[in-house]
Parts: C-alpha cells; sequence; structure tokens
C-alpha cells in the first residue's frame, strides 16, 4: 500500500510502500548471538560471566553501572566463546558477547507464573521493569525504570504512550497499536502504576480514537485520568515537543511527564505479565530487494543477516539497508550488525529504489530551509561544522536539531545533514549526544 507522509513545513513530503504486516512470527533462534553490552544510549554494561563459561537462557550476563545503563542477559541459552568489538545499529562500534547457541531451554515455550502486577506494590513493579531490563524506545534508548522512578519523585506525573511509528516508515509501533492493543494498552497501565502517574494519555494519529471507550479505559487505568488524544497529521508528529504540543494546556507544565512508545509498553507488559526478562525484539523488515515482507520476533544479538535468511534472502542485490526508517533511520554495511532493543525495522532497498548517488556541493537551493520543523537553516550550519566554527548561536541550533531527516530527504545533493549534525553534537559532548 502506497502512504503519503507531509511534513510539517513547506509543500514537499514523500512516498513510502507499507507492507499489510499482519500477525508477527517467530524467528528461528540465531546459531550465533553478538549481543550488545550496550543496548540502549548509556555505557556499557559490566560483564559478570567468562568467555568458556555455559550461559542459561536469561541469564545475567551484565550489570548495568548507571542509572543509564540496563542490564543484558542472555537471549538464548549456550557458551560464551568471547567479547569481540563489531558494528552496532546506531552507526556506532561496540563491545558484544558472542554466545554458541547450546543446552537447554528454561524460558522457551514453558509458561513462566505472571507476577499479579495488580496487587504489587508500585515499586516492586518498577523493580520488575528494572531486573528484567525493558528499556524505553521512545526516542534515544533508555532504561525505563530511570524516568520512572525521577518521575516518582516529582509526584503526580503524566504517562503519555505514542500509539503510532514517530517515523512512519517503520509501521511497528503502529502495528503493535493496531495488533496488539490490549498488551500494549496493560502495558501502559503498568508503566502507570510503576511511576504512580496522577494522568495517561494515549496519543494516536487516526481520525477518531478507535480503542476501548471511557468506562473501559477507566477500569483498565484505575485512580488516574485518562484521555485519548490525537496527534497532529504532519511529520514529526511523534517527537517529545510535538506531542507535548497537543497535550491539554494544563498538562503541558508538569514536569513529571514521561513519553512512552507502544512498543516499550508491550515490552512492559511481556516483563511483568510473562514474568520475562526482554530477550527478543519485533523487527519489521521490509523493502524492494527481500523475498518477504514480515514482523519477525527476533533474538536480541542476531545478526541481521539471518533476519534476512528468515525472511526468503534477497531477490536482488541491496544496495541499501536501513534501520529503523526511512526518514531518520542509519543504513547499515555489515550483515553481521546485531539485532539490539533499539532496533524496530529494516529497509532492504535496491538500484530501483534506491540509485547509487554521489554526495556533492551545496546548490544553495534552500529546500532544506523550508522543511525544517525547527526553522533552523540546515545549509548554514552544516557549513559552520565543517568549518568547526562552534559559535554559542551554532551550539544552539545543534541542540535543537530533531534528527527528523526532512532536510536530507529533500537535499538534491544528497547531503547527509542530520548524520553531520549528529556527529557534531557527539564530538562537542565527548560522545555522550
Ligand atoms: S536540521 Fe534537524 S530538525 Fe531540521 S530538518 Fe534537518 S534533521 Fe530535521
Ligand atoms: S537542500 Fe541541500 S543543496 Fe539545497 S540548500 Fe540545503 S543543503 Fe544545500
Amino acid at each position: 500500500m502506497t502512504q503519503y507522509i507531509r511534513f510539517a513545513r513547506g509543500w514537499e513530503g514523500i512516498q513510502y510502500h507499507l507492507p499489510p504486516f499482519p500477525s508477527a512470527e517467530n524467528a528461528f533462534l540465531p546459531s550465533i548471538a553478538l549481543v550488545s553490552l550496550s543496548q540502549g544510549s548509556g555505557p556499557a554494561a559490566d560483564p559478570v560471566v567468562r568467555p568458556g563459561e555455559r550461559l542459561r537462557e536469561g541469564q545475567l550476563i551484565a550489570r548495568g553501572t548507571s542509572p543509564n545503563s540496563s542490564h543484558v542477559h542472555a537471549p538464548i541459552p549456550g557458551v560464551l566463546e568471547e567479547f569481540r568489538v563489531v558494528s552496532l545499529p546506531d552507526g556506532t562500534r561496540g563491545k558484544v558477547a558472542v554466545i554458541r547457541l547450546g543446552g537447554s531451554f528454561d524460558i522457551l515455550g514453558r509458561r513462566a507464573e505472571s507476577i499479579p502486577w495488580q496487587n504489587t506494590p508500585d515499586s516492586e513493579v518498577l523493580r520488575v521493569l528494572e531486573d528484567k531490563a525493558v528499556l524505553n524506545t521512545f526516542e534515544t534508548c533508555v532504561p525505563l525504570a530511570a524516568s520512572l522512578r525521577s518521575a516518582r519523585k516529582s509526584g503526580g506525573g503524566s504517562l503519555v504512550v505514542r500509539l503510532f511509528d514517530d517515523d512512519p516508515t517503520i509501521a511497528l509501533d503502529g502495528w503493535a497499536s493496531r495488533e496488539r492493543l490490549g498488551e500494549v494498552l496493560e502495558g501502559a497501565s503498568i508503566v502507570a502504576k510503576a511511576m504512580d502517574a496522577a494522568s495517561v494519555y494515549l496519543v494516536h494519529d487516526e481520525r477518531e480514537w478507535k480503542g476501548p471507550g471511557s468506562a473501559e479505559l477507566g477500569a483498565l487505568f484505575p485512580k488516574r485520568d485518562v484521555a485519548a488524544v490525537r496527534a497532529t497529521h504532519r511529520y514529526p508528529a511523534g517527537r517529545r515537543k510535538q506531542i507535548l504540543a497537543v497535550l491539554p494546556r494544563a498538562r503541558k507544565s508538569e514536569h513529571a511527564t514521561v513519553l512512552i512508545d507502544a512498543i516499550t509498553s508491550l515490552s512492559a507488559y511481556e516483563a511483568v505479565v510473562r514474568n520475562q526478562p526482554i530477550l527478543s525484539r519485533y523487527v519489521a523488515v521490509s523493502g524492494n530487494a527481500i523475498a518477504s515482507e514480515r514482523i519477525l520476533r527476533v533474538r536480541v544479538g542476531t545478526p541481521i543477516g539471518d533476519v534476512f535468511e528468515e525472511c526468503g534472502g534477497f531477490t536482488s542485490r541491496p544496495t541499501r539497508i536501513v534501520s529503523n526508517g526511512l526518514l531518520a533511520g542509519m543504513a547499515l554495511h555489515d550483515l553481521d550488525t546485531p539485532v539490539t532493543k533499539y532496533m524496530k525495522s529494516l529497509h532492504v532497498l535496491d538500484a530501483d529504489a534506491c540509485p547509487h548517488y554521489e554526495v556533492r556541493e551545496c546548490a544553495h537551493c534552500g529546500r532544506c530551509l523550508h522543511v525544517c520543523p525547527e526553522r533552523l537553516d540546515p545549509m548554514l550550519l552544516t557549513a559552520a561544522v565543517e568549518r568547526e566554527q562552534f559559535s554559542p548561536t551554532v551550539a544552539k541550533a545543534l541542540s535543537l536539531c530533531q534528527q527528523c531527516g526532512c532536510c536530507a530527504v529533500v537535499c538534491p545533493s544528497r547531503i547527509p545533514i542530520p548524520l553531520i549534525i549528529r556527529e557534531a553534537r557527539s564530538r562537542s559532548s565527548g560522545g555522550n549526544a
């Protein structure tokens, strides 16, 4: 199905192909898992196992070193062969635990005893979300428990659940909100309890709310104000700034606001109701160079080459593989790149969909300027970065960039503006941006 994305500013937009994506399927287990010790944007976790050790499925293999660093569990049973540095889906290189599949399964196919979370103290629910390593993939991927804990301290906070994809080409949060709405809403209720939210906003992108009515929502989120709110229909609609802008005016001043996406809700559901550490991710695989477009539930650490094999392999030579959306995603160049908890989608495109191109000099056409939702001047910004002119004005503009990708999509010179900005931000913050 062809869909059209209109940008928030200017007259431009893009067309994209949205596969029907019915139900998700479980992918085969990888024979080798490459499990990143840094599953989110925080520092890498500290290994608590050694090469040569036999690992159980779900065993803790690395402990988070700070509130922003998540624990890491063995996604498959097997032997830890070594630690190695590989390419990661966020464009960096990082340390992974190499696990060779073997031994018996503690979790696969077994029904774990669920936690009666409604009658469990809030603090205990919060601890479970932390122990099971639930990450919040709303923006940059961070441990969910850290933001819930700080919201609890402030008291009376709001939970905002985005039920659509930030980058519509990802098509995963939208799928989860359609096909798994019951679990997504129960997961949101668990998160609301863990942070003791006063109010819950379910932000959707439909003309009308098609979910449960107010009585049902009231029962699902007891003791909390709950409302469904429609997002704007132009991209980017799913970023923090745009979502806060559509909430009722009185709520905007609340500083204890936690924003999550549908996939994070689903993870909270699986961690608490199924009482399992998060060992797998849903990944939407699409593009004209892949044999079968589908949503797979893939073990964390599975090399993307295995994911493509599971989808029937390539039908033509891929010229571009992109993770996490065609607008704001990252190009991947190595089929051994492992699936991480922040991976949502993979697009595989051939030369028909993505012809080879060279980056050229800026043509000063101004198209990037007209589409930027932050009203930045990407042309001037990239020129300043190239000349290493980091004045306070440039630094402020760099920090305002939402990494939405609108500028790069319209640029006739194919200048990777968001990447230039992201790298400049990372350099100026010592690698922490
Ligand atoms: S400069 Fe940043 S905010 Fe502006 S269009 Fe480009 S990516 Fe989006
Ligand atoms: S869209 Fe590209 S070529 Fe046009 S002004 Fe912006 S950076 Fe230059």
